[in-house]
Parts: structure tokens; C-alpha cells; sequence
């Protein structure tokens, strides 16, 4: 691809979105916004950008930003409010112990900001009560690497990707979670035909582009991995040399042989292929993400993968290894500094007494913690027992992405105090809260955050802050200066923050461990400022690779192999919940949309919260497609939109995870994971839920349109934002009595005139509001989901529409279809249209064609998809 290289009124920066952390470059544009572009120099993404990094531009406008304190909903001064926070933590701490108050932060946060939380929390308070939403990403993977490394390394970077082989995925849809990842492997597969292996219970978009899919049953990668390892054990390929320095291989392989494959649910042909793909091709890397991670065995899943490796060598050298890929853009970076409530900092150990020791006088702190704190799961589970008293929940929704998401929504509901800081008060956790505190955003704070391949780059302001909005190590330095210790917090800015890391840091390698940046620790603020990613040590005892010399970070330095056995999710069937939930993202939306919500063109891609459904279940249970279904677990209930697809098993579905109380109340589908975790990370199992699923029984489905936020008040909606307002499906089980006053209650119009069309014999109803010749709202109702061309209708609030009641675009003007390409709006329709009409043949046609997919490349897959799909019904004709 060409870029061109930086303009000088270029701000470089990094995406704060996924944990690829792609660079980006940011200019202020004249309208006060900012157009943002892929950094041709950056080591993570060389130019490329995913849609929700192209889309950035379209996330900074001051649409619902918390803009100053709040305290008990009312606007309050710095001062005031900063010295509340700190007198109720105080007062609890002295009432009933340093145990009875928590943080819980984000992988959202730059290291700086999570630095001072650490120290504040484990240094200051004297508790290791401060837990990172990181736990819901990845723990199992830190888990796993220190049970085999002795520490928490990432041993694989992301140039291995372009030397592999054979690149194995593992509960990974890097298609739409890491795409740039997957736009690098794509690459590599073009130029020296990579062979990629899709190890996934779903087929998703990721599998468009491999040689070879195994649809293993849910939760079953240990039986897979094992009988990967017997494999390589009777198939002659261990490194003999390599695990000669390795512990527990005999215990391992003994294990792994008397596994059974049976719990995988795939075919021996299948399996046999995988291993011999495996086995043949020195060259491997194992990517491996939240399927991995999100399980009560997540860390026995990470050990199994590794062992592998371990016994072949294949690790630490260039195109092979291991891999975690982390959700979030600092996931690592908070677990350098310490965010995980059993970790102390830069990799130290806080159950070790010389290692707390250390810190303890580097911090000059009066007490610290010798015992971890509470994992998120049992954090809130301790809010709502009443044991924590004192909350600080730091750009994070825990309302929304827990599990048992409503427990927890009421347990913070009921906490003594609770304190919230955030780019926005319009979450379902900031409404909770009886502080909120304004943060500064993306692209007005500046720090540094960590990449899944150990990449440090800067995150740099390219604006000033609106409001009174402050970054967040100004907040917890305050707070911590006012609870009595000026002099530990006494920060200038986030380069002397970053320099204390660094410097820190050195103890780590002193104590012969992995994380040490101390090379870092004398950088001065114009080094900081103009600091170009670095990956990790910058004080390197080893050279720039780990792991290759079979060296450990355990005591005596020896690499172990642990034994592992495969078990059924935590969550058991009963007659009464029959499927498995498996939940994730998708290819537009960031976790809980708060930034990415705010693009219309992200919300175009999937607008409402869905269900996959296998054919045969859906038409056991009577459910068609586009309908809704409810579904129901223990713990909860969701009502989402049914689609019929083979993708998943039978007896399994598929949800995102995106909807809130704010976008979509049905649809918080945390609500219905249960809160079982991983017994060595405490890493929650977000994709084995049990559940029932069901139709709804809906009287009426209707999708509106407006120019301004609506006020639904039915059973089930869900809104997105379009480029001149808001769309919203709706559905109820009562048809109302009089749809006109519905509809004004739902667009909030009193005197607007309306045109309508209402039989009410057949329970179809469609108004549009007009004022001063321009379409307010619309809305169409009937009593099946209404076959409208929503993506037109969607375009028309503000215009002077015509004809809105017939629910389609003119008869001369073509329907493009639901949005695809989400960069230049291109619609399934017309994508169809053309490979009917034009004979276009592959994704670079079409994108000759239509450009869609030839920038972002994001749904470059789906183009894929398209594509076979039309080859296989003229195959069928
Ligand atoms: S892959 Fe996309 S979301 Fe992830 S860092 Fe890159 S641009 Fe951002």
C-alpha cells in the first residue's frame, strides 16, 4: 500500500482502540475537528487503519462529554468534589480498613494514569483492592505465561507473522477484533502463501480468508491441544535439546497421551490435518485471544497451547510462537505497572517479600498490601455484600460488562459511595455513581500505552481538554495529596509519571526479571515528547528475544511444561437453559460503543443487538428469520434479533456484547453470562453461558427515524445514531391503542404535524412529521419486522423528504442494500449488483469497482463471503 509520509502539522499518536495499537497521525482540522490517518512509520500497522480507527475523526465531537464534577448529579467545583472523594476514602479506610475500598480501571487508561493508581491503591491506601477490566480480557493468558515462563511475557512479535508458516488462531476472530493483525496476515499469506488454521466454534469472518476451520465444540482446546502434543510426541517431533531445559515434560506428555479427543467434537480426517499442518511446517505462531482467555479453563487453555511449543522449541525465534493478541489498547501496559489485583508492579511480585520491599522504598510508601486483593468478579461481589464501601470504577462500565452484568448494576446501585471518571455521564455505570469526575479523552491526554507485541508508543494531545475535563493522573493525584501524601504525588506532568516507571522498572530487572525499561527512566520532557515506539526491555540483559535459549524467569531459570486436563464449562446444562451462549464482538463497535456509537457510519454496519441461531434449532423452536427471540439464563434475560445461520453449532448461539442500557436495554447480554471464572486467573467465562432461547411474542415490530435522540417506551429497542439523527427498532407485545400518540410520546413532538397511515384492522400503522418542509421523524409499524429500505429511510430526517410512508427510496433510484463497507457506505445491494452485472470475479475487482474495501479493508472478508455465496447459487443453478 502507499502512504505518504507525515505532513509537519501532523500530530503522531496511537488508535485507542484494540490492542494491535495501531499508530495514527492527527491533524486539527478547520472545523474543529480532527482527521486522522494511518502512520506509515509505525511499527504495529505501517499506514494501514481499520474502519474504527478510519472513524476516529468522527468520535471527538462534545455530543454527550461530562464536561465538570458532579456530585449527586449536580455541577460542583474541582476543589470541593476532589476533597469529598478524598475525605469519604479516608474516613472509610479509618472506619473499617484499607480492605473496604477499591478501584476498578480500564485498559482504556495510559500507563501513566494507571501507574498512579497502582501506587495509590498498593502503595498509599495499603490494599490490593485495585482490579483492570483487563480481567475480563486476558488474565488467563498472564496466568498461563507465568506458570510456564515465571513471568509475564509476550514472547512473540508481530514481524513473526510475516515469517510464519503457519499461523494457527485460536478463539480469535482477528478479522473484526485485531483487523490490521488479520490485514497483515492476509498479506503475508498473498506473498509467500501462509497457511492459516481458524480454530474457533463459529465460522466467522476470519475463516473467509484460512486453509482450514476446526468448529471444535465450546470449551474443549485442551482436548485439542493435548492430542496436538501426543501427536508431536509420537509423530518424532520434539527439540530434544530445547526440553532438556523444560520441567514437567514427562508429566505433560503423559497427560496429553492419555487424552481423549472425543470432548472436541471434530472429525479424526480433521484433526489429523491440523496436526500434520502442525507438525510439518517448523515455522508456527499460535495467536490466541478471548476463546481462549474468557473460560474457567483460560489458563489451563494457555498452558496447552504452550506446551506445544515448548516441546518443539518453537519459541522466542523469529516466525514461531505463542501469542496472546489483548482486547484492549493498554491491556498491557496496565499489566507493567501493576493493574491486576494480584500483581505489584513492573512484573514484581507481591506475595514476595523482598520484591514488596523494594517498592516499598522506592515509593517511600507507609504501608503495602502482602496479600493480593479482589479479582472483578469477587470486587463486586464485595461491593454488593457491602464489604466495599468506597468505589472508584475509572473508564469502565462493570454495569454492562460483567457478568451477571444486573447484579452488579445494582450492587453499585447500592454502594455507600461511588465515584466515576469519565469522558461521558451518559453510561449506565457514570448514572450510578455519586461523583462523577470528568477525563480527558483520546486525542486531549497524552502518555504512553503498551501493544500486544511490547510496543510503547505515545498517545499525544492534539487539543485542549473542554470543560473542566482533567486527565486521570491529575485526578488520583489530587485525591492523593489530599489524603496526606503531597510529596508521593506530586507530579508535574506525565513524563516525570513515566520516568518514575521507568525507573522503577530497573528493580524489576535488577531482580533479574523481563520488564525493564529503565533505559527509559532519564528521558527528558522533549525526549518523552518526541519518544517513537520502543519495544520492550530497553534494558535488555538477554537481547531483544525472549525464550529462545530455553531460559525462565522461574527460580533456577528452567521453562515448565504443566499438565493439563480438559473440563466442561463451569455453567452445566439443565432441561430448562439446553444452549450454550458464546458472546463477542463485532467488526465495527468498541465495547460498550460510548466512542464508537458515536459514528454513524460504525452504526450502520450492525445496528441492533442479534443472535446467531442454527437452522435446526430455529426451526425446532418456530423462530424465522429477522424476528425477535428471547433468551434466558439464570442470571438473566436479553430479547435480541434472530439470524439463521450454520455459522454456529446447533444447540449454540452467538451475541455481541456492545448493548447498554443506553443503546439497547435488552440486549446487555453480560446479564445472562454467569459469574464462574478461572480458578488461577479469576478471568470470568464469558462464552459458555447456558441459556434458553425462544421467540418473542411480539404484537407489533416498528423501526423509526429522527433528527433528534428518541424516548422509546416499549419491551424491546434499539437505537443507533444515523448522520442526521437516530434510528431505532422497536417491538412490543401490546399493539398501542392510538399509534399517533405513541409515536409523538416516542420522538417527543407535541404539535408537529403528522402525516399517517393507520389500519388498525391490520395492525399497520406509518406517520411522518414535517416541520418547515423538512422531515422531523418517521415511523413504520406492523405486526411482522417490517421489510423496509432502512439505510434510505435513515438518510431522510432533515432533507425535505418525499413519499417517506412508502417506506423505499424512488422507483429510479437503486436500494443499496444494509451497509458493508462502512468507509464509502457501500451496500450489500449494490455490491451484488455489480458482480450480477459486471461479471467482477474478486474483491479487487469489486473494489476497483465500487472502492468498497479498499480502505480500512475491513470487510474485505464479507466481500469474500458475498462472493462464494454467488458462486455457490450459480453452482446450485
Ligand atoms: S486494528 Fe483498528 S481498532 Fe485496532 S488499533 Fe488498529 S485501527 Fe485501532
Amino acid at each position: 500500500m502507499k502512504v505518504s509520509p507525515k505532513d509537519p502539522g501532523e500530530v503522531r499518536s496511537t488508535c485507542p482502540y484494540c490492542g494491535v495499537g495501531c499508530g495514527v497521525l492527527l491533524q486539527r482540522a478547520e472545523d474543529g475537528g480532527i482527521a486522522v490517518r494511518g502512520d506509515p512509520d509505525h511499527p504495529a500497522n505501517y499506514g494501514r487503519l481499520c474502519s474504527k480507527g478510519s472513524a476516529l475523526g468522527e468520535t471527538v465531537g462534545l455530543d454527550g462529554r461530562l464536561l465538570t464534577p458532579r456530585v449527586s448529579g449536580i455541577r460542583a467545583g474541582w476543589d470541593e468534589t476532589l476533597q469529598l472523594v478524598a475525605d469519604r476514602f479516608r474516613r472509610t479506610i479509618s472506619d473499617h480498613g484499607p480492605d473496604s475500598v477499591a478501584f476498578y480501571v480500564s485498559g482504556q487508561m495510559l500507563t501513566e494514569d494507571y501507574y498512579v493508581a497502582n501506587k495509590l491503591m498498593k502503595g498509599f491506601i495499603g490494599s490490593a483492592n485495585i482490579d483492570t477490566n483487563s480481567r475480563l480480557c486476558m488474565a488467563s493468558t498472564v496466568a498461563g505465561h507465568k506458570r510456564a515462563f515465571g513471568t509475564d511475557t509476550v514472547p512473540g512479535t508481530y514481524d513473526d507473522l510475516e515469517e510464519a508458516d503457519v499461523i494457527v488462531l485460536v478463539g480469535s476472530n482477528l478479522a473484526w477484533c485485531h483487523p490490521v493483525l488479520h490485514q497483515r496476515v492476509l498479506a503475508a499469506k498473498a506473498a509467500r502463501g501462509t497457511k492459516i488454521i481458524v480454530v474457533d466454534p463459529r465460522r466467522t469472518a476470519t475463516c473467509d480468508g484460512a486453509d482450514l476451520h476446526l468448529p471444535l465444540r465450546i470449551g474443549s482446546d485442551v482436548a485439542l491441544f493435548n492430542h496436538l502434543l501426543a501427536a508431536i510426541y509420537e509423530g518424532g517431533a520434539i527439540d530434544k535439546e530445547y526440553v532438556r531445559k523444560v520441567d514437567g515434560f514427562d508429566a505433560t506428555v503423559t497427560r496429553a497421551m492419555a487424552a481423549q479427543v472425543a470432548p472436541t467434537g471434530l472429525s479424526d480426517r480433521l484433526i489429523a490435518r491440523f496436526c500434520d499442518m502442525w507438525m510439518r511446517h517448523e515455522k508456527v505462531v499460535t495467536i490466541f485471544s478471548q476463546g481462549v482467555n474468557q473460560s474457567s479453563a483460560g489458563t489451563d487453555k494457555v498452558n496447552a497451547i504452550l506446551n506445544c511449543h515448548l516441546a518443539t522449541g518453537r519459541i522466542g525465534k523469529p516466525g514461531m510462537g505463542p501469542f496472546s493478541v489483548t482486547g484492549q489498547p493498554n491491556a498491557m501496559g496496565g499489566r507493567e505497572v501493576g493493574g491486576l489485583a494480584n500483581t505489584l508492579a513492573c512484573h514484581l511480585d507481591l506475595e514476595n517479600a523482598e520484591h514488596r520491599a523494594a517498592v516499598r522504598a522506592f515509593w517511600d510508601a507507609p504501608q503495602m498490601p502482602d496479600r493480593p486483593g479482589l479479582k472483578a468478579v469477587d470486587l463486586f461481589r464485595a461491593v454488593s455484600e457491602g464489604r466495599i464501601k468506597a468505589l472508584w470504577v475509572m473508564h469502565s462500565n462493570p454495569a454492562v460488562t460483567l457478568p451477571e452484568a444486573d447484579a452488579v448494576r445494582d450492587a453499585i446501585a447500592a454502594c455507600d459511595f461511588t465515584v466515576v471518571s469519565d469522558i461521558t455521564a451518559e453510561t449506565d455505570t457514570a448514572r450510578l455513581a455519586h461523583v462523577l469526575l470528568p477525563a480527558a479523552a483520546w486525542s486531549e491526554k497524552s502518555g504512553t500505552v503498551t501493544n500486544s507485541d511490547r510496543t510503547i508508543s505515545r498517545q499525544r494531545a492534539v487539543r485542549g481538554a473542554p470543560g473542566e475535563a482533567r486527565p486521570d493522573w491529575w485526578h488520583m493525584a489530587e485525591v492523593g495529596r489530599r489524603m496526606g501524601w503531597p510529596r508521593a504525588f506530586d507530579y508535574a506532568g506525565p513524563a516525570e509519571i513515566f520516568r518514575e516507571h521507568a525507573a522503577l522498572s530497573g528493580i524489576a530487572g535488577g531482580f533479574g526479571l523481563d520488564f525493564d525499561i529503565s533505559g527509559l527512566a532519564k528521558l527528558s520532557n522533549a525526549d518523552y515528547e518526541a519518544m517513537t515506539p520502543v519495544r520492550w526491555p530497553v534494558a535488555a540483559r538477554r537481547g531483544g528475544r525472549f525464550f529462545a535459549d530455553g531460559q525462565s524467569f522461574h527460580p533456577g531459570g528452567r521453562m515448565r511444561m504443566i499438565p493439563v486436563t480438559w473440563r466442561e464449562p463451569a455453567a452445566r446444562h439443565a432441561p430448562r437453559f439446553p444452549f450454550r451462549l458464546n458472546t463477542g464482538r463485532i467488526r465495527d463497535q468498541w465495547h460498550t460503543m460510548t466512542r464508537s456509537g458515536l459514528s454513524p457510519r460504525l452504526s450502520a454496519h450492525l445496528a441492533e443487538p442479534f443472535a446467531e441461531i442454527h437452522p435446526e434449532d430455529a426451526d425446532r423452536l418456530g423462530i424465522a428469520p429477522d424476528t425477535l427471540t428471547e433468551v434466558t439464563s439464570p442470571s438473566g434475560r436479553a430479547i435480541l434479533r434472530a439470524q439463521i445461520t450454520d455459522a454456529v453449532q446447533p444447540g449454540t448461539i452467538f451475541a455481541p456484547m456492545h448493548w447498554t442500557g443506553e443503546t439497547a436495554p435488552s440486549g446487555r447480554i453480560d446479564a445472562l453470562v454467569a459469574a464462574a471464572t478461572d480458578p488461577v486467573s479469576g478471568q470470568p467465562e464469558s462464552k459458555a453461558a447456558v441459556c434458553s432461547v425462544a421467540p418473542f411474542a411480539a404484537a407489533f415490530h416498528a423501526f423509526a427515524v429522527s433528527s433528534a435522540p428518541l424516548c422509546p417506551a416499549a419491551e424491546y429497542w434499539a437505537r443507533a445514531r444515523t448522520a442526521h439523527g437516530w434510528r431505532a427498532e422497536l417491538a412490543g407485545r401490546s399493539v398501542p391503542d392510538d399509534w399517533e400518540a405513541w409515536a409523538r410520546a416516542l420522538f417527543g413532538l407535541e404539535e408537529t404535524a403528522a402525516e399517517m397511515v393507520v389500519d388498525s384492522t391490520r395492525g399497520i400503522a406509518r406517520l411522518a412529521f414535517h416541520e418547515g418542509g423538512r422531515l422531523r421523524a418517521a415511523l413504520f409499524a406492523g405486526p411482522e419486522p417490517m421489510g423496509l429500505q432502512r439505510d434510505h429511510l435513515a438518510a431522510l430526517p432533515g432533507t425535505e423528504a418525499r413519499h417517506t410512508l412508502t417506506g423505499r427510496s424512488p422507483a429510479d433510484v437503486p436500494d443499496p442494500g444494509p451497509t458493508l463497507c462502512a468507509c464509502f457506505g457501500v451496500g450489500v445491494n449494490t455490491i451484488l449488483t455489480a458482480i450480477e452485472t459486471e461479471g467482477l470475479m474478486s474483491v479487487d475487482a469489486i473494489g476497483a469497482a465500487l472502492s468498497a474495501g479498499t480502505n480500512c479493508g475491513s470487510c474485505r472478508p464479507e466481500i469474500a463471503a458475498l462472493l462464494a455465496r454467488v458462486g455457490t447459487q450459480e453452482a446450485a443453478e
